[in-house]
């Protein structure tokens, strides 16, 4: 196969890397890299004919990913996801055509595995031993179980209070697991602090450039879905912003291939709670990059990233979309999941709670139509979330009498 790859590219200053080499953010100005293409040569070799056939995994669109060494790959079989229609919750919400697309059918449970199964391949490419990463959560399980996959040492440090289940994947993937008394930024400085030393190759959202080309695929595979046609609002949980930019990129590439069918564009909506909303706040007040938020706390655990290195990537898209960056009560998280599940029997995580309570208010403020196609990503299995849940249930003692009456 032939690969398109022409240069790596400061989302910043500009400035080109070689992208056989391996690189983090950027040397001058420490921001993140793009991966270039050369779109106008896989324009005449690469057509939408070409997909099918191909198996449903994000790796049907090898040209337009930097794999090397197709041999090289690592994959635990990451399946195109379903974009799902909510009838329902549209119903409920007062939106005709909403659809939702469910990343959490995707290995370890949430669409951090496209990131990693493609950061992971580049470093199996590259011949890198070793692997870290702060995070949240989801990404540390993902990046443990590619790592485990591809026989690779992994290295994940997490805030102290990070979702029971995620700090025991890790640990049952083999990963070594740190816990730390902080948020984090604070574990990304470890892992900054640590990577001379121990070799690591740094896998922190946006700090190389391939987790961004995986999470691309999000926007390839909703194009296709879509026949080409792309829906008029997406609604995505904010947190370090990957899977914002990389839909963004995903739509740029794919209309100087051609293949779209207009030039309209879906309007980005980056969805925060108010607990930790620092896109949201720097949209308001007009900024490109993003100050630090102050005692960032929400029990959607994969949006509590007080500063992210790709805020004004983010920004940038949102803006050049035509959307907006919104913050919403971390209150309407619960009661959504619930709606969610109880109404579709569509089980979503807390991230995408918040993108529904930002959908009911963007509906009510008129700046989403009834009758508009829109797109709301569930990122996660709901089911690695049940410190969010606090259900009812009563105890049935099977030494009494059952109360019938009350059944
Ligand atoms: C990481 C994560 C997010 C935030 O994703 P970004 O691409 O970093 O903004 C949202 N939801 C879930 C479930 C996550 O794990
Ligand atoms: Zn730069």
């Amino acid at each position: 196969m032939t690969n398109f790859v022409t240069h790596l590219e400061c989302a910043n200053c500009g400035d080109q890397y070689d992208p056989a080499l391996v690189h983090g953010l950027c040397v001058k100005c420490r921001r993140p890299l793009w991966v270039r293409y050369d779109l106008e040569r896989m324009r005449g070799s690469f057509s939408k004919a070409a997909l099918h056939g191909r198996p449903p995994t994000l790796w049907r669109y090898l040209e337009l990913l930097p794999v090397q060494d197709p041999a090289k790959i690592v994959s635990l079989t990451e399946t195109v996801t379903p974009v799902v229609p909510v009838p329902r919750l549209g119903a409920a919400l007062g939106a005709r055509r909403l659809y939702v697309k469910d990343e959490s059918r995707l290995p370890t449970g949430s669409f951090k595995a496209r990131g990693m199964a493609m950061a992971v391949t580049k470093a199996n490419e590259f011949g890198l031993r070793s692997l870290a990463v702060p995070t949240a959560g989801n990404a540390g399980g993902a990046m443990a179980a590619y790592a485990a996959r591809a026989g690779l040492a992994a290295y994940v440090f997490m805030p102290q209070d990070t979702p029971a289940i995620n700090v025991k994947e890790c640990w049952l993937a083999g990963a070594k697991t740190f816990r730390v008394n902080g948020l984090i930024n604070d574990c990304g400085r470890l892992v900054a602090e640590g990577k001379a030393a121990k070799q690591w190759f740094d896998l922190s959202t946006l700090k190389e450039p391939y987790r961004l080309e995986g999470k691309k695929t999000m926007g390839l595979e909703l194009a296709e879905q879509f026949d080409w046609e792309l829906p008029d609002v997406i609604l995505y949980p904010t947190g370090g912003g990957t899977g914002l930019i990389g839909m963004w990129k995903a739509f740029a590439e794919l209309g100087r291939l051609g293949w779209l069918k207009s030039d309209r564009r879906p309007r980005l909506i980056s969805c925060q709670s108010e607990g930790c909303a620092p896109i949201a706040r720097a949209y308001d007040q007009g900024l490109r990059f993003a100050p630090l938020f102050e005692n960032a706390a929400t029990m959607a655990s994969g949006l509590r990233v007080p500063a992210a290195v790709g805020d004004f990537m983010i920004l940038d898209a949102v803006r050049a979309s035509g959307g907006c960056a919104v913050a919403v009560p971390e209150s309407g998280i619960a009661p959504w999941m619930r709606k969610s599940i109880s109404l579709e029997g569509l089980a979503i995580c807390p991230e995408t709670a918040v993108c529904f309570s930002a959908l009911e208010m963007l509906l009510a403020r008129g700046d989403i139509q009834p009758d508009e196609r829109v797109v709301v990503f569930n990122t996660g299995a709901a089911q690695k979330y049940p410190e969010t849940v606090h259900e009812e249930v009563p105890l049935l003692d099977l030494s009494q009498p059952i109360d019938w009456a009350n059944i």
